[in-house]
């Protein structure tokens, strides 16, 4: 049956996956940087559960999602065939109404750009904690606007303050970082070095926010160099993802 073809995707993403793995050792060393320094978070993200456990059994232990309906479905059939405990990221923009739902799977999210979305995830993690749906909080990133278009999200550098001091404050939020994503047209090390200012003053308040997610497949040197500490890598590793 499916035995030959899953053998060959299994090849497929244990070549990918090694030819990124290098990337990022070559990329952390030439920065001076420790290898270990840079976590992998593959993003699945259009692809189905069964390549998440191949990547699994291939030593990736943290995944990345960015649409709520598609992550839950594709968690639950995962853990069917995965007992280990692994880590979900939420990497996408999430509407309100979905914090709650993204609040029973997710170890992390990623991209938490309002006061708004603040206090509709403090409500969601509260829920799943009294319905044992989690045990810990959930660990949030700030995702920044680096080009100030509130439009296409992320917080713009002059609200950040703010809201970095409304997750430092929660209970069961813990502000773990920032994340960024190059605005079109830029070029990456711009972009990330001005990421990577942002988090330096981050720092200076709220010194546990230690994540800088930054970088993904085509991007992740430049991010590296400017103080990743997560790259978010989907096409480089799972291939093209089909056109939606
Ligand atoms: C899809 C996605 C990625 C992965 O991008 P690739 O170019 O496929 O590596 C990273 N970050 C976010 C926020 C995404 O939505």
């Amino acid at each position: 049956m499916s035995v030959p073809a899953s053998g060959d995707r299994r090849r497929e993403l244990a070549g990918r996956l090694a030819a990124v793995r290098e990337r990022l050792d070559a990329a952390a060393r030439a920065a001076g940087r420790d290898p270990s320094e840079v976590a992998l978070l593959t993003v699945t993200k259009f692809f189905p559960a069964s390549d998440a456990v191949l990547l699994h059994e291939l030593g990736c232990d943290r995944f990345g999602e960015s649409r709520e309906q598609e992550a839950s479905a594709k968690i639950a059939e995962f853990r069917a065939s995965v007992a280990e405990p692994v880590e979900w990221h939420m990497i996408g923009r999430v509407q309100r109404n979905k914090a709650r739902a993204v609040s029973r799977w997710a170890h992390t999210v990623h991209s938490v750009d309002s006061l708004r979305l603040v206090h509709a995830f403090e409500k969601g993690v509260r829920a799943a904690l009294d319905d044992g749906e989690r045990e810990a909080p959930l660990r949030a990133l700030l995702q920044v606007s680096l080009d100030g278009d509130r439009e296409r999200g992320g917080v713009v550098a002059e609200d950040l303050p703010a809201l970095a001091d409304a997750v430092g404050a929660s209970e069961v939020l813990e502000l773990g970082g920032l994340m960024g994503v190059p605005p079109l047209g830029w070029e990456p090390e711009r972009a990330f070095e001005q990421l990577h200012g942002l988090h330096a003053r981050l720092l200076e308040d709220h010194p546990a926010a230690v994540e800088l997610s930054a970088g993904m497949s085509g991007d992740l040197e430049h991010a590296v160099r400017w103080g990743s500490t997560c790259v978010r890598v989907g096409t480089a590793v799972l291939g093209y993802r089909p056109l939606a």
